[in-house]
């Protein structure tokens, strides 16, 4: 069975590198035309967009930081305006300030809500908008492992995904009957830019409760958006799924 999105619109925030680059270049693999978000690496958000192109495939970049309002009214009404709907929003963006609760910088604890929770409340609002008068649609919110397990330094992000997670759900209650399904995945230690310092500090130490022994690829993330994307998760809503190779049962 092969999963075809030709003719589906996905919108991945924070597309440009990581596991969002993976994800953009994944559904637009099985058809999909994407629009590519960015914050700010404009460069890593064109060679997705050329990479998508020379595959044959259709994509455009825009842009925007999902915490400001305005800016996502600018991404959406470019949305509309290039692509007339949405059938796929992948909720990516994401950020980590570290530190100690003790030490947690207010600004710090902040910025993380506003990118990784508040991002994908304005995102979800503007995509169900589009998804409601078409009663289909899906979402799918990358959350963390850390929403489930707690992670020292990490109250704001542990708290942040958390509250990803159960915006999930709580979304998916509103617009189930609506035909929009909304899905988290849960990554767990992934190889990208974002978790170079922690594998770097404290790496073998997260290796040994690895049942998998080893790291996740950001290919192995955008497989399971790929599949709630897609039609074979066509009963599946308010979940939300780890993609760790074992971590967060281990
Ligand atoms: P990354 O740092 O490589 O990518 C994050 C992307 O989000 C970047 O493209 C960045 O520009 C974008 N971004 C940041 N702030 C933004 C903003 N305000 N507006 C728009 N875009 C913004 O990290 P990644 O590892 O690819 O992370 C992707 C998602 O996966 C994040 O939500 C992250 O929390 C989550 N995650 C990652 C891991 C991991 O081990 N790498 C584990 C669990 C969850």
């Amino acid at each position: 069975m092969k999963i075809d999105l030709a003719g589906k619109i996905a919108l991945v925030t924070g597309g440009s590198r990581g596991i969002g680059r993976a994800c953009s270049i994944l559904l637009a693999r099985a058809g999909a035309a994407v629009l590519v978000n960015y914050n700010r690496s404009r460069e890593k958000a064109e060679e997705v967009m050329n990479e998508i192109r020379e595959l044959g495939g259709e994509a455009e970049i825009f842009k925007a930081d999902v915490s400001v309002p305005e800016e996502v009214e600018e991404l959406f009404e470019f949305l509309k305006k290039r692509f007339g709907t949405l059938d796929i929003l992948v909720n990516n963006a994401g950020i980590i300030r570290d530190n100690l609760l003790l030490t947690m910088k207010i600004s710090d604890w902040d910025r993380v809500h506003d990118v990784d929770l508040k991002g994908a409340f304005l995102t979800s609002k503007s995509a169900a908008e589009m998804m409601l008068p078409r009663r289909s649609g899906k979402i799918i919110n990358v959350s963390s492992v850390a929403a489930v397990a707690g992670g020292r330094g990490q109250t704001n992000y542990a708290s942040a995904k958390g509250g990803l997670a159960s915006f999930t759900r709580a979304c998916a209650v509103e617009l189930g009957a609506k035909g929009i399904q909304v899905n988290a995945v849960l990554p767990g230690m992934i190889s990208t830019d974002m978790s170079s310092r922690t594998v770097r500090r404290a790496g073998e130490l997260i290796l040994k409760r690895i049942p998998f022994e080893r790291f996740g690829d950001p290919m192995e993330v955008a497989s399971l958006v790929l599949f709630l994307a897609s039609d074979l998760s066509g009963y599946i809503t308010g979940q939300t799924i780890a993609v760790d190779g074992g971590l967060s049962i281990s």
